[in-house]
C-alpha cells in the first residue's frame, strides 16, 4: 500500500464530465488498496474570471478579499469531486487548505507557505477516506486566507507530498508530459521520460509552462520526485528528479523558443567604469526584467550595448533608459522588437564540449543570423530574427537529435 498525492489542474476538472472522469481513476487506484491525497485546481477559466469580476468592481482590490474571491474557486472543484466520489462509493472528504493545515505568510496572492500540521489529513488517511486538498490556498497564523500565486496548486502538491513523505507524486494535467520542443512548433518533438529539477526549471523559465517554477524549486529543495502525465489517457509521463549520470549522457535535452522578448540597444555609450552600472540600475529601480546583455568590443572610446526585455516592458525600458542616454552622451537608442530567443537546456553541458558549435553549425547552415548569445552552465541562447525563429527550434532540434529520443513506447503522443 502506498500513499499517493495526485494533482489535477483545471482542464482536467473543467465540466462535471472531466471531473466524473477523473474520480474514475482515482476510484481505480483507491480500489488497488492505496492511501490517496488529491489536490484539486479550479476548473480551468475561473480563477481568471474570479479576477476579472474583481476588477470590475474595483481597480485594486483587497489583496485579503481578492483571496477570499479565489481561493472559492479550488473550493467548488473539491466539494465537486468528493461528490463525484461517493457517487461512486468511495469514502471522500474535501478540505481548504487551512483546514489541511497549509499556514502561509501575509503576502497575498502570492503567500509563500510557512508550514504544513497536516494532522487533520492523516487523521482521515486513517479512517480510509480519500482526503481531496483545494490547491492554491492556505491561511496565515492568524487565520487570513490566502492563495500562493497563480498556478499555485502545483505547489500545494509537491508540499503535501513532501510533508507527508508520500510514496508518489502526480501532476496530471492536459499535456503528455514534457516534450523536447513545443510540439505545436517543432512536430517530430518527443515526450521526455525523465528530466533533473535543474533542467525543468530552465525549460519552465524559458516559457514552457507545463509546470509553476515555483513548485519545481520546492519540489528539488525537499527532493520530491514528481511525475507530469495527462488526466486524458493512462500513458506515463514525464519523471521529474535528481540528476543521475544516465541523465548527464544526454546533451542536450530539449530547445525552447521565447517570443516575448524585444532588444533595445544603446549606441555610442561612453566606455567608462560606472556607466552600465547606472543603466541597470535605474532599470532594476524600475522593476524591469532584463534578460541577456551584450556589450560591444569598444572602439574610439565607445562602445554599444544591447540587452532584451519582455515586450511588454519595452516601452517603460525605453523611458527610462532614454534620459540617462542623454545624460551619458551616449548617441542614439534603437529598439526591435521582431525577434526570439531560441534555447538549448541540458545537465550534460556540463561534462560534453561543442554544443555551441553545434548549435551555431545548424543555424549558420539554415542562413539564420544570430544576434545575441548568452550562456549558462546548463544553457545556450540565442537571439534570432523572429521571422526565422521556427525554423531555428526546428533545425536545432534536428541536430542535437532530439526527434529520435528514447524507445518508440516511451515517446508517448
Ligand atoms: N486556480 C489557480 C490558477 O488558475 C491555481 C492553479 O490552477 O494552480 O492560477
Ligand atoms: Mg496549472
Amino acid at each position: 500500500m502506498s500513499l499517493i498525492v495526485q494533482k489535477y489542474g483545471g482542464s482536467s476538472v473543467a465540466n462535471t464530465e472531466r471531473i466524473r472522469k477523473v474520480a474514475e481513476r482515482i476510484a481505480r487506484v483507491w480500489r488497488e488498496g492505496h492511501k490517496l491525497v488529491i489536490v484539486v485546481s479550479a476548473m480551468s477559466g475561473v480563477t481568471d474570471r474570479l479576477i476579472e469580476l474583481a476588477r470590475e468592481i474595483c481597480p485594486e482590490p483587497s489583496g485579503r478579499e481578492l483571496d477570499v474571491l479565489l481561493a472559492t474557486g479550488e473550493q467548488t472543484s473539491m466539494a465537486l469531486l468528493a461528490m463525484a466520489l461517493h457517487s461512486l462509493k468511495i469514502p471522500a472528504v474535501s478540505l481548504t487548505g487551512a483546514q489541511a493545515g497549509i499556514v502561509t505568510d501575509g503576502s497575498h496572492t502570492r503567500a509563500k507557505i510557512a508550514n504544513i500540521t497536516p494532522k487533520r489529513l492523516r487523521e482521515h488517511l486513517q479512517a480510509g477516506q480519500v482526503v481531496i486538498v483545494a490547491g492554491f490556498q492556505g491561511q496565515t497564523e492568524t487565520g487570513s486566507i490566502t492563495t500562493l500565486g497563480r498556478g499555485g496548486s502545483d505547489l500545494t502538491a509537491i508540499a503535501l507530498a513532501a510533508v507527508l513523505r508520500a510514496d508518489l507524486c502526480q501532476i496530471f494535467t492536459d499535456v503528455d508530459g514534457v516534450f523536447t520542443a513545443d510540439p505545436k512548433i517543432v512536430p517530430n518533438a518527443t515526450k521526455i521520460s525523465e528530466i533533473s529539477y535543474d533542467e525543468m526549471l530552465e525549460m519552465a523559465a524559458l516559457g514552457s509552462k507545463v509546470m509553476q517554477a515555483r513548485s519545481v524549486e520546492f519540489a528539488k529543495k525537499f527532493k520530491v520526485v514528481f511525475e507530469v502525465r495527462s488526466s486524458f489517457h493512462d500513458k506515463p509521463g514525464t519523471v521529474v528528479r535528481e540528476a543521475t549520470e544516465d541523465m548527464e549522457n544526454v546533451v542536450v535535452r530539449g530547445v525552447t523558443l521565447d517570443r516575448d522578448q524585444a532588444k533595445l540597444t544603446i549606441l555610442g555609450v561612453p566606455d567608462r567604469p560606472g556607466i552600465a552600472a547606472h543603466i541597470f540600475t535605474a532599470l532594476a529601480e524600475a522593476d524591469i526584467n532584463v534578460d541577456m546583455i551584450v556589450q560591444n568590443v569598444s572602439q574610439h572610446g565607445t562602445t554599444d550595448i544591447t540587452f532584451t526585455v519582455r515586450k511588454e516592458e519595452l516601452a517603460r525600458a525605453r523611458r527610462v533608459t532614454e534620459p540617462i542616454a542623454a545624460e551619458i552622451g551616449a548617441r542614439e537608442i534603437r529598439w526591435e522588437e521582431a525577434i526570439a530567443k531560441l534555447s538549448v537546456v541540458g545537465i550534460g553541458m556540463r561534462s560534453h564540449s561543442g554544443v555551441a558549435a553545434k548549435l551555431f553549425h545548424a543555424l549558420a547552415q539554415a542562413g539564420i543570423n544570430v544576434q545575441m548569445i548568452s550562456t549558462s552552465e546548463i544553457k545556450i541562447s540565442v537571439v534570432v530574427d523572429e521571422a526565422s525563429a521556427i525554423k531555428a527550434a526546428r533545425v536545432v532540434h534536428d541536430a542535437f537529435e532530439l526527434g529520435h529520443q528514447g524507445s518508440p513506447d516511451s515517446s508517448g503522443g
